[in-house]
């Protein structure tokens, strides 16, 4: 069983308009458990309209349009559908008294053009638009039944969960729940993620589960369905328990792909406070900290030590160490983090110094070179990330604002050295 979508409209196929209809029926059609197999843009020309809709009737059970069932000369879709039908077009009585109603409504009398709204191809029936003049329209013909919406995506919405999810239940389409998970991780690169779950992302699996990566995070998106919720999730149940089991310690949450809402709610849960000292990110951890509602209690505060004399006056790294092991070193690192936790008299203290280019790099120091620290309960530890030198600097300090994050996450659940 499938769907296909015919979004009607010359502003669709000129770059004026976004379809983002299409996109709305995607998404809820799938929910149905109906997926879509095809989509077409359409001008407003007839003929065009005509073979697409033979087409669609002949190859897909439902077909869902929108747009085209104005009043004007360029709305379409009622006569197109007629003609691939091979019908003529009849008033619904129903669909021009509502219509008259609506224009009496609002104190104005009915232009005749808009009895053209009135019409509708023999043999179908009208779906009642709560909100807007035009009527839909609901059509057994050939092998699918076809629902044509106005484009206007308030209407198309309304009259899609109030009229046609109920119609798509009598003619049994659709009525499968379907449910979604998304669970993200953190520290693998995404092949590595997918050479250790082959069996999870096999094609045609089920539950289905994809993969996707975005800035560093990588999602498992499992999707299965039902008869009800209940059966959709026992159904993804397992999946969920084998992605827990396989990837432990890098799965960052479910629904967020942010690893500073992970630390947080972390801190939260173990009423602990973290600040921080950052030299290569400048503020960006405590950016990401910060963005976070209802931070504030667990975190006081941070300082941005970029040059040494701040990394010296402002965190007490001794001089003489810089001197001696440079600025990026493992050594500095968890001084920055001792003095950071120090000076806010917090639990955890966290640092990031490194080289973050485009200049400054050398061949014991490369550019992406970045050392984190991180300082708690009775002891400092430090990590080392090479992110590369090709990279540009705001990837860099991106990618390190994200690992000395997921670096205190480790450390708060005792995964760290
Ligand atoms: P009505 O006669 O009630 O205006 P209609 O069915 O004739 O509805 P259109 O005239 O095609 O619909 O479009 C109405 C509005 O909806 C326009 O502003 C149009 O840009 C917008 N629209 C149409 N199709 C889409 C779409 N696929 N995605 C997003 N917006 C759309």
């Amino acid at each position: 069983m499938h769907a296909e979508l015919l979004m009607i409209g010359s502003e669709l196929i000129s770059g004026a308009k976004l379809d983002t209809n299409g996109q709305w029926l995607c998404d809820r059609l799938a929910a149905q458990g109906i997926p879509v197999r095809f989509s077409t843009l359409l001008g407003d020309t007839l003929d065009d309209n005509v073979a697409a809709f033979a087409l669609a009737i002949s190859r897909s059970d439902l077909v869902v349009t929108s747009g085209g069932l104005g009043p004007t000369q360029d709305d379409l879709t009622r006569d197109a559908l007629a003609k691939a039908a091979g019908v003529g077009l009849v008033q619904d009585d129903r669909a021009l008294a509502m219509i008259e109603a609506l224009f009496a409504r609002r104190d104005r009398e009915m232009p005749d053009r808009n009895r053209i709204q009135a019409l509708i191809p023999e043999g179908s029936s009208i779906l009642p638009n709560p909100i807007g003049t035009a009527p839909g329209i609901w059509m057994k013909t050939g092998i699918a039944h076809v629902a044509c919406l106005p484009g206007v995506p308030r209407e198309l919405k309304a009259m899609f969960d109030e009229e046609l999810v109920p119609r798509l239940r009598a003619v049994g389409l659709g009525g499968r729940v379907i449910v979604n998970r998304v669970i993200n991780l953190f520290g693998l690169g995404e092949s590595e993620v997918e050479a250790q779950a082959p069996d999870l992302t096999a094609r045609g699996r089920v539950p289905e589960v994809g993969i996707t990566a975005s800035d560093a995070t990588i999602s498992f998106r499992i999707r299965a369905e039902g008869v009800d919720e209940a059966d959709a999730l026992a159904a993804m149940q397992p999946t969920i328990d084998a992605i827990y089991e396989r990837f432990g310690d890098l799965i960052v949450g479910e629904g967020t792909d942010d690893v500073a809402e992970a630390v947080i709610a972390l801190l939260h849960d173990r009423n602990k406070t973290i600040a921080v000292a950052e030299s290569c990110t400048g503020g960006l951890i405590a950016h990401r900290l910060t963005r976070i509602p209802g931070v504030g209690p667990v975190f006081p505060g941070g300082i941005v030590s970029y040059a040494n004399e701040a990394k010296t006056d402002l965190l007490d790294v001794p001089a003489d160490l810089i001197d001696s092991v440079g600025a990026v070193s493992a050594e500095v690192a968890e001084a920055m983090a001792v003095g950071v936790r120090r000076r806010f008299g917090t639990d955890v203290g966290l640092s990031v110094t490194g080289v973050a280019g485009p200049t400054g790099g050398s061949p014991d120091k490369p550019i992406g070179l970045v050392h984190l620290g991180l300082s708690l309960d009775d002891h400092t530890t430090h990590r080392r990330l090479s992110l590369g030198s090709e990279q540009p600097r705001p990837v860099i300090q991106s990618r390190s604002a994200k690992h000395a994050l997921n670096f205190a996450r480790l450390g708060l659940l005792g995964k760290t050295p």
